[in-house]
């Protein structure tokens, strides 16, 4: 096989805007002649696909939940990092970048890491703008607090459910597009497999969770934005849906996977205790750090908490 990133020449800093001048446009009047095709409706595939369609394309969406409000998204807590540098405390681009990098031990690819930092402050905007109510100071500017170790106040969130109000506003994004006709919405539905034609995506074969049929639908691209895959380890919080199972069907079709060893690990967990609980649960990630409080089980515990 061979490996290609496809990551865009040029200076680091350059590559992706360089890549993105270079590419052809398509003219707003031809968009309406694309269908787009998203699996998947969590904070990739909800943003995705309601951005799409806001852009003129049309896109079926699909999830295998009831609503695509039910994506696995749903589970995230601690918030968001943009290089806004609001708290003034030195944060940039640049160090947004170099800690993303450090932070996921140097394998991930230096040019999408730094497109990731470029594009931060604007994720942020455009979350605001679908109305996600992000902590604000007193003053009413939108707040900050360090997280993951970083040396810098850079991550946005709402209280202890970020990925909720994330997901909230991708939704709602969403339903705007679906209201107007730009996206068709089938939910309950699993992908099975991908069709190819010539070496590219071109459609899907999804089962019918409510009738049990098979289904076919084409288009001139094919997202996959299927999130996790925390199921295939014995133990996982992860949602029953986190299966990996739309990336093993593309892989089957010849795409590469790479990096399974990018998993988080969850260190605030309860065991399964019952018959009655199919997977490990989450505590709140507010029980770390800042948000603990220490309880000795014996009184006169004096081991510092
Ligand atoms: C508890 C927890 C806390 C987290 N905290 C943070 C945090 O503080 N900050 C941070 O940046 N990140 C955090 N994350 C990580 C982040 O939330 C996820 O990486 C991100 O939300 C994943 O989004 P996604 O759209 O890729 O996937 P998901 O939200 O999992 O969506 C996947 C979608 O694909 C669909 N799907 C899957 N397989 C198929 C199939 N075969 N056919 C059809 N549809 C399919 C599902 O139905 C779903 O709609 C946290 C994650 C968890 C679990």
């Amino acid at each position: 096989m061979n490996l290609d990133a496809k990551a865009p020449s040029g200076e680091l800093k350059d590559k992706w805007t360089k890549h993105k001048f270079e590419s052809k446009l398509v003219n707003p009047a031809n968009k309406r002649k694309f269908t787009v095709i998203v699996v998947g409706t969590g904070l990739a595939g909800g943003s995705a696909a309601a951005t799409l369609a806001e852009l003129g394309y049309n896109v079926l969406s699909f999830c295998i939940q009831d609503s695509p409000r039910r994506a696995h998204s749903i589970a995230a807590q601690g918030g968001i990092n943009a290089a806004k540098n609001y708290p003034n405390d030195g944060d940039s681009v640049k160090r947004l970048f170099y800690d993303t990098i450090k932070g996921g031990d140097y394998r991930a690819r230096e040019a999408n890491v730094y497109r990731l930092a470029e594009v931060s402050n604007n994720i942020i905007d455009q979350m605001v703008s679908q109305g996600v109510p992000f902590a604000r100071e007193y003053g009413g500017y939108l707040d900050n607090r360090s997280f993951g170790g970083s040396q810098v106040s850079r991550t946005f969130y709402a209280r202890g459910q970020t990925g909720q109000q994330l997901l909230l506003g991708a939704y709602s994004g969403m339903m705007k597009m679906v209201s107007k006709g730009k996206i068709k919405m089938f939910n309950r539905r699993e992908m099975m497999d991908l069709v190819t034609v010539n070496g590219k995506a071109r459609g899907i074969i999804v089962r019918n969770l409510v009738t049990g049929e098979l289904e076919k639908y084409a288009a001139d691209a094919v997202l996959l934005c299927t999130g996790g895959y925390g199921n295939v380890y014995f133990l996982s919080t992860n949602a029953m849906t986190s299966n990996a199972s739309a990336a093993w069907r593309c892989y089957k079709r010849g795409a590469a996977f790479a990096n399974p060893c990018f998993t988080q690990i969850h260190p605030t967990c309860i065991p399964v205790h019952g018959d009655y609980q199919s997977k490990l649960t989450l505590m709140s990630e507010s029980l770390r750090n800042d948000g603990r409080v220490w309880v000795p089980k014996k009184q006169g515990d004096t081991r510092k908490p």
